[in-house]
This record gives structure tokens, sequence and C-alpha cells, in this order.
């Protein structure tokens, strides 16, 4: 349950940008002109084809090609095939999504509103479509991983990450949302039922198995948690050489839950002081981690003295627990300190599942669903600042999308019958 089914034939659909349906049909009758528009599409794009592990071809269209013309619901389509390996590629034109009657601008308009926080339900209202063929065009998206269609996109693997786990619920039954952030971008939206250790380094395993079979010495230099146990664990588990932080904003919000009895401007007067403390152990671009340890045991030293001994020592047992986490934010100036971007992320995730209660069943594909609204969450431009006003996030995090329209990006990303170019040697 909760897991994504295994396509049993490998995926080699490719969706290429034709520009406007006429192209496309006269293309048709033309089968130079139209292997030509292909091979320029894919050259613009920087992919290439999806060949099979024997294949020595690969690269673009060869002359090595079987072109044969199929008709498809109504529509002709055409299906390559590389002799060498006999990979077969159909190429789907912009204007059909795979396997699915819904036109690509229905389902734009009903993504959006997904995305926006709408119900299935209304989402389908409003596009004239049923809940679950909605419902099946995310999970669809969401058969494709997120290291695999960001890497598509240029970005390298993050060296630094956040990792957290949203609690949320399936009908009644509790489940867990394991979430790997980098910046603006979700690599990693999983789905557990348990929040054992085993279970959660299973899910944080996927995206680490991902991110080997694209890179295969990848490693990561920090990663930045709330502190709960099981996924400290799963990124002691996985990522045995990374420095492991705390959340700094996490540990603000703790302080006062270490005061209880003391009235609530007190309380908040301590967590004022405690934030600037943190803050300027962060300004400083030299010894941040001795300076820590000293302001640490005088704002424990200040409680005791304000407030009495019993706090005291139960702040003073509370940093002893945590600092290591804190001194190693600050030892790496790379290391994200706060989990905000994780949270923004979980934020927006949550009114989906919200959205999306009505399609809980026990054969559903709970898994493929949430990496569908991942995909939507990176690809989907935003508005909210000026900064970067109309990029999606993988852009604002330096990456490249095929077009400037997301749907068709989102199309394109999602086709299996791609593979990244060899990344040029810049570094
Ligand atoms: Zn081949």
């Amino acid at each position: 349950m909760g897991h994504t089914a295994k396509p049993t034939r490998q995926n080699r659909t490719i969706t290429v940008d034709f520009q406007d349906e006429t192209t496309y049909f006269q293309l048709l009758g033309d089968t130079q002109a139209f292997v030509e528009f292909v091979c320029a599409f894919l050259l613009a794009l920087g992919f290439q084809l999806l060949h099979k592990a024997s294949c020595s071809e690969g690269g673009c269209l060869t002359r090595h090609s079987h072109y044969a013309r199929v008709r498809l619901g109504g529509l002709t389509i055409w299906r390559i095939q590389c002799t060498t390996c006999k990979a077969v590629f159909t190429v789907l034109p912009h204007f059909v999504l795979r396997y699915r009657q819904m036109r690509p601008e229905v389902a734009r308009d009903a993504l959006l509103a997904t995305h926006g926080g709408l119900s299935l339900e209304w989402c389908a209202v409003i596009g004239h479509i049923s809940p679950m063929a909605l419902y099946r065009v995310i999970c669809a998206l969401g058969q494709h991983s997120l290291v695999e269609v960001l890497t598509r996109c240029g970005l390298p693997l993050p060296r630094y990450i956040l990792a957290d786990e949203k609690h949320s619920r399936c009908l009644t039954d509790r489940v867990y949302l394991p979430t790997i952030v980098s910046g603006r971008v979700l690599w990693h939206l999983g789905y557990s039922h348990a929040k054992s250790a085993a279970a959660f380094t299973a899910s944080y395993g996927q995206f680490h198995q991902a991110a080997l079979t694209h890179e295969p010495s990848y490693q990561v230099r920090g990663a930045l948690t709330d502190g709960f146990d099981s996924t400290v664990s799963s990124m002691r588990t996985l990522f045995p050489g990374a420095r492991l932080g705390l959340c700094l904003r996490h540990a603000l919000n703790k302080l006062p839950d270490k005061l209880i009895g003391v009235s609530a401007s007190v309380r908040q007067g301590l967590r004022s002081t405690f934030h600037a403390l943190l803050h300027r152990c962060r300004q400083r671009t030299s010894l941040r981690v001795v300076s820590l340890g000293q302001r640490l045991r005088r704002f424990a030293d200040h409680i005791t003295t304000t407030v009495g001994p019993d706090h005291g020592e139960r702040v003073r047992s509370w940093f002893q627990a945590k600092k290591a986490g804190w001194y190693t934010v600050l030892a790496d100036p790379q290391m994200p300190a706060m989990s905000t971007v994780l949270d923004q992320a979980h934020n927006t995730i949550d009114r989906k599942l919200f959205a999306m209660k009505g399609f809980h069943h026990p054969g559903g594909s709970q898994a493929a669903f949430l990496t569908g609204l991942a995909h939507l969450y990176n690809l989907i431009p935003y508005q909210r600042r000026a900064l970067h006003a109309g990029q999606c996030g993988v852009e604002v995090e330096g990456g490249r999308v095929p077009t400037s329209d997301w749907m068709l990006n989102l199309q394109i990303l999602t086709s299996g019958g791609y593979q990244c170019a060899p990344a040029p040697p810049h570094h």
C-alpha cells in the first residue's frame, strides 16, 4: 500500500513542442522534415534519447532508425525504433497527454487550481472533468522521480539539505511524509505509515538511491533537521559523512516550553534574548562556535538569577543535549540554519493532502500522488515576492527549464524517453 507500481515496460515517450498543431500536421506528411524538427528540438533541449543499456548509438535520431506512423485515438503519431537496440520511442506532440484523453490546457487549469489549494472535486468542476481523472494525471506525473526531473533541469544534487517529516493523516491512520528540501526545491516527498527509523531510512533511501544512480559518488555534506529521532538516525545511516545540524528557529520556539510556570511576558523576554544571542553568533565570521558556548553558559546563569535555579538547570541540560547540533550550524557557513523553506513547502503540500482526503483508499498511489504534487511545487512559477517573480523554484535555484510554459515543461521533463546528456565538466 502506498507504493508506486513499477511500470512493466520502460516508458520511452518523448513529448516534443511543435509550437502549434498546424505545424505538426504539416510535418506528418514529410518524413525528412519531421525527423529534422525532432532532432533540432532534442538538440535545443540538450537531452538524449534513452536507448537500451547495451546500445552504442545514443545521441540524436540516427539513420539507423525505423519510422512508423500509427493512429492513436484518431491522431497520427510517430514511433521511432533504434535498429541497434530496438528501443521504440513514441513522439508525442505537445497538445496530447500520454495515455490521457484530457487536453493539456484542461489539465493545466486543473493542476494550477490543485496547486493553489482547491480540492480535487472543485478543480474537476472548473475543468469539467472527473476528480478521479485529475487524481490520475497527478499520479502519472509522480511516476517520475524528483531527482530525475530536477537533474534534467541542470540542478546539481544538493550538498546541504533540510530533512524533516510532516505528520499527517490518511483517513484515520497517522502517516508521515519524510521530506528533503534544498532552497526552494523539493528533492524528496515520501510517504510512510510508520515513524520508525527503519521506515524513514527506507523513504529517505529512495532519494539516496536515485541520487547515486545519477552520480555514483554523491555525498551529503550537511543536513539540518528539527531533531526528530527517526529523521536524525536516517541521516546518520544514509549519509555517514554529513554534519548534522539542528534548526535554530526550532530551538527558539522550544525555549518557552522549558520555562513552565514563568509568566508569559518574562518567557517572551527571555526568548528575545535567546534570539539575539543566536543572531549575534551567526553574524560573527570567525570563532562562532567558541562564542556560542560562552554565550549559552552566560544565558543559563542569567535564567538562574532571574527566574530561579530549577529553570536555569533545566535550560542548561537542554543546551547540553542540543548544542552540538547548533554548533554544527554555526561552524559551516554553508549549512542552512533554519527549516523555514521546508515548513513553507509542507504547508503548501498540507492543503493538497486535505484536498485529497476523499481519495485515500488501500490501493491508492499516495507516493505517486505526492511526488506529482512535488513536481507542481517545483515547476509552477510563483508571484509572491517581487524578487524571482514569475520564476519557478527550479529557476530560482539556478536550474534551466525547457520552455517558458510550465505545463509544457512538466510534460517534457516527465517524458520517459529522454535522458540527460553527460554533465559538462564545469567544476
Ligand atoms: Zn539504440
